[in-house]
């Protein structure tokens, strides 16, 4: 260890924990009559919204909630899931954001897992809550959030309906000062096998993450995003990764923020033109949905920001968006790491460049943001060179991100192995830092002896005029070790087989962008691609399906 001068602080010198208390400190002073919206219902000022915190806080501690306590929450985006972010950890409780898109059985698995105590419940998931009731190991309380019709005979051990408890409550709290490590948030990533796995983050790594990524969305003249008079809607679910961090960047920055509840496109238009949205964040699939719509048709969506994040952003819907007025921009990060990692920066050189080599930099999963590190190594762990050209596995250091899995030490070594968290994506870097995410390891398509990028697959199909989503994945294939299979969704009234879309992809093999093995030789058309639960391609599902679609000799099978 260096011998590095550390001098003795003040007898009274007071040590300044990093706590999500100081998150509201600003934004208030900055903007107390500022509004946070949610659906058509309520209105609420920062001032009301640092009391009503306080009134949580003191509800959740009549509750019996101690310091320490996981309380968790299902609800959909709304001002109160805003209060919960900030309400329970502030009292030194953990708040588990529920993935209420998982099926029950994993629903119940990570409750008993987080070991839950309270538990927050939206009228629209007491059913779902009653199905796993009488299973839960480890919950005492239940308290109801509801907008319609009180459900509360329904929910067992109830404490009360949060307007009724909120109401009553005092809206003052001394909120107390702890261990900036202390465990903030929590929350499920569902990987390709086995049970969903609990990432962590404490005080100290939110406020960190809430500064360095206000500094990138604010400060960053290539990609301007948020400004203190930008107007905030969050498009990916509170429960997803906490809405990607915003929801306290636009607390610390006194943004006007809008929480839409649950996703219906007619909502989600209208609060876009009556709040007037100018920021927003959601996976791919979700804006190709907006975009395609019945009601957003025509819709000049002039002035509106958006981060693309959670999927590869291809370059057929960054054209189709700044066709109807949206400005994307693509970041990256994983459940694991908070999860801002990397954002597109366009540095002198690539503003001085080509619209063409422009939008290609600004689709790529983009350059590291401060304090992050990153680098790509190989199978045996060694770094490879950052040269845009070598692929490995991306590994990352940041003071953000999660310490392991919780209660899985196996698993948690072999995220951290090497002193580096491993994401299990194939990326490359270049000398301009850019992260270009090639795949996941597990999604590389091994054909003929090369990988093939099922990403890069993506993309040049989806720029066939006809197709509105594809997903590809390798099947076994006795010749070739795999081959590609493609499912499409074509636009209406448009008509594709495998032996068009050959035609379309062979330039791309002639400038040597994929190799001829990369062509599918079987396509399916399909009304809908399987999704994850947060909106995501679900090529784990495709896989499982594919059997079907391949020995159906359905119409919409198409063979070369
Ligand atoms: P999750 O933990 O569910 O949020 O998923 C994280 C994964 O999403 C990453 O490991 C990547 O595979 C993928 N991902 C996120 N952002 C991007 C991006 N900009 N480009 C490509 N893949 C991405």
């Amino acid at each position: 260890m260096l011998q590095t001068r550390i001098l003795k602080p003040a007898n009274d010198a007071y040590q300044y924990p990093l706590l999500i208390k100081r998150l509201l400190l600003s934004g208030s002073r900055y903007e107390k009559t500022r509004e946070i919206v949610y659906r058509d219902r309520v209105r609420l000022s920062y001032r009301e919204l640092g009391e009503r915190i306080a009134r949580l806080a003191n509800v959740l501690t009549e509750a019996g909630v101690k310091a320490g306590d996981t309380v968790a929450v299902m609800d959909w985006d709304s001002h109160r899931y805003l209060e919960c972010m900030f309400a329970i950890p502030m009292i030194g409780a953990v708040v588990h954001t529920i993935n209420v898109r998982l099926s029950p059985e994993q629903i119940l698995y990570t409750m008993n897992h987080a070991e839950d105590r309270l538990v927050l419940v939206n009228s629209d998931f007491v059913g779902l809550y009653q199905s796993i009731a009488g299973q839960l190991t480890t919950v005492e309380k239940t308290l109801l959030i509801t907008d319609g019709p009180d459900r509360s005979a329904e929910l067992p051990n109830l404490v009360g309906e949060y307007e009724q408890l909120l109401a009553a409550a005092s809206p003052h709290y001394d909120f107390p000062d702890f261990d900036e490590h202390s465990v903030a948030t929590t929350f499920y990533t569902t990987g390709t096998t086995g049970n969903p796995k609990g990432v962590y983050f404490t005080h100290r790594q939110l406020v960190l993450h809430t500064l360095a990524e206000t500094s990138v969305l604010g400060g960053l003249d290539s990609v301007r995003l948020l400004g203190s008079d930008d107007v905030y809607m969050p498009i990916t679910p509170m429960f997803h990764v906490h809405a990607w961090g915003i929801p306290y960047v636009a607390t610390l920055m006194g943004i006007k923020q809008v929480y839409p509840g649950r996703y219906e496109p007619e909502m989600l238009l209208r609060l876009w033109r009556e709040e007037r949205v100018t920021f927003s964040h959601c996976v791919p699939t979700i804006l190709q949905m907006l975009l395609s719509c019945p009601l957003g048709q025509g819709q000049d969506f002039g002035g509106w920001k958006i981060i693309i994040g959670g999927s590869a952003l291809n370059r057929s819907l960054y054209q189709a968006a700044l066709a109807r007025g949206i400005q994307l921009t693509a970041a990256y990060g994983m459940s694991e790491t908070c999860p801002l990692i990397s954002c597109a920066h366009l540095n002198e050189e690539l503003l001085a460049g080509s619209e063409d080599e422009r939008v290609s930099y600004r689709i790529k999963a983009g350059v590291p943001v401060p304090l992050v590190e990153a680098a790509i190594v190989d199978e045996q762990g060694r770094f490879l060179p950052a040269n845009g050209e070598s692929q490995g596995e991306l590994v990352l250091r940041a003071p953000w991100l999660s310490m392991g899995y919780y209660g899985e030490a196996q698993k948690s070594d072999e995220l951290w192995a090497g002193g580096w968290l491993h994401t299990g994506d194939v990326a490359t870097l270049d000398s301009m830092g850019f992260i270009d995410i090639r795949d996941r390891i597990k999604d590389v398509i091994k054909t003929g002896g090369e990988w093939l990028s099922s990403l890069d697959l993506e993309d040049l199909i989806s720029r066939h005029p006809a197709v509105r989503e594809v997903a590809v994945v390798g099947v076994p294939d006795p010749q070739w070790g795999e081959r590609p299979f493609a499912l499409l969704v074509l636009h209406e009234a448009q008509a594709l087989d495998a032996r068009k879309l050959k035609e379309h992809l062979k330039p791309f093999v002639e400038q040597g962008h994929i190799n001829k093995w990369a062509i599918p030789s079987q396509i399916a058309l399909v009304t809908e691609i399987p999704k994850t639960s947060v909106g995501k391609l679900d090529k784990k599902r495709i896989r499982v399906d594919i059997g079907q679609w391949q020995a159906s000799n359905s119409a919409f099978l198409s063979t070369l």
